[in-house]
């Protein structure tokens, strides 16, 4: 039977510390997108009224069942417009869902994240894309993964100047671009400083940390001051050597490789290009939820790399990773708990069972 682990009322007293009976069950509604009836509850202080519906990340959604579906279709490398045509959805709708889903993931990635085992193995990365118009808007992405587990710690997109064969026609373009969006700044040095630390939050309680990465001459300084000195062992390798298994930077150009497999938007020569940066950002929240908790590390393995990690006991569904809404951080309900355990109850029961 499912408790709520809080008021959602923001304003609310019950909502940061509940007490232990901050609420009475107050009847029950009848939703029409489902067939069983659904238990409302009171809370005692505010007197306002809730449900667990209130607290599910479909909440007030139209067509929810839809949500897994499309979720799986846009993980497939299925772009937004087609995915709308197979399940009978407008574009405007599909694009709104996939906005709140993308929402919805990235706050769960940080929530079901724990902490690293004593030696961290990390691989860093950026790749190149675009947003809009590929010869006047490029963007990079920095991607950090655990190397072992192929567990994707960060991905985001970061805005650089263009760069490469310039011709009078690329400069007028240029030119147009800057006019129509502004001056465009580089962004990657800051963005590839906020996915190390995305990094080092996860490798807090381990010893040392071995990162692999290109020789990009940026990397060791910013690497050093994320991880510190002490603990760090940096490990660079040319990027120009042949991409074969041997290659130390196998693990993240395997990972790059499925990303832009997976991901649509990243496919060279594809029409599904990300119109706007953070619609990239939301869809690359989506690529790291179905990688880390969804599918298997490898074809031969059972496990996800977030089971491999310790940070789930099993894979979860689509379905599963669509459930509780992730907006109050470790007090959001746990994605396997049907009773409305939070996060942090969870894990502080499985650390007592261990
Ligand atoms: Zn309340």
């Amino acid at each position: 039977m499912f408790k709520p682990p809080r008021c959602p009322y923001r304003p609310c007293s019950q909502h940061k510390s509940p007490a232990r009976k901050f609420c009475i069950r107050h009847g029950t509604y009848a939703p029409r997108c489902r067939s069983r009836r659904v238990q409302r509850f009171r809370c005692l202080s505010c007197k306002r009224t809730f449900s667990r519906q209130t607290f599910r990340a479909d909440y007030r959604d139209q067509k929810p069942h839809l949500n897994a579906v499309l979720f799986t279709m846009i993980a497939s490398g299925i772009g937004i417009r087609q995915s709308a045509r197979n399940l009978g959805l407008t574009l405007r709708c599909t694009e709104l869902k996939l906005r709140k889903i993308g929402r919805h993931l990235r706050r769960l990635n940080l929530n079901l994240q724990g902490q690293l085992p004593a030696e961290a193995k990390l691989h860093f990365d950026e790749i190149e894309t675009y947003e809009g118009q590929r010869n006047t808007r490029p963007l990079s992405v920095p991607i950090l993964i655990e190397s072992e587990t192929r567990f994707i710690i960060w991905a985001e997109s970061a805005t650089i100047r263009p760069r490469g064969t310039m011709t009078k026609k690329r400069l007028k373009a240029i030119a147009d671009a800057e006019k129509r969006h502004g001056i465009r700044k580089d962004r990657s040095r800051r963005s590839v400083r906020r996915t190390l630390q995305r990094g080092a939050k996860l490798a807090r309680t381990s010893r040392t940390v071995l990162l692999n990465t290109d020789e990009k001459l940026s990397y060791p300084s910013i690497a050093n001051r994320t991880y510190g000195k002490a603990r760090l062992s940096h490990q660079k390798t040319n990027s120009k050597l042949a991409r074969w298994t041997w290659n130390p930077l196998f693990a993240i150009n395997s990972e790059e490789a499925i990303m832009r497999d997976l991901m649509g938007r990243l496919r060279r020569e594809s029409w599904l290009v990300s119109k706007k940066r953070r619609f990239l950002d939301l869809a690359l929240q989506l690529h790291a939820t179905y990688r880390n908790i969804v599918r298997k590390r490898f074809n031969r393995d059972e496990e996800s790399p977030a089971q491999l990690l310790g940070f789930l006991p099993r894979r979860l569904s689509p379905t599963e990773v669509l459930s509780w809404r992730q907006d109050w951080q470790e007090q959001s309900v746990h994605p396997l708990s049907m009773r409305g355990v939070t996060i942090a109850d969870w894990n502080s029961q499985v650390a007592a069972a261990a």
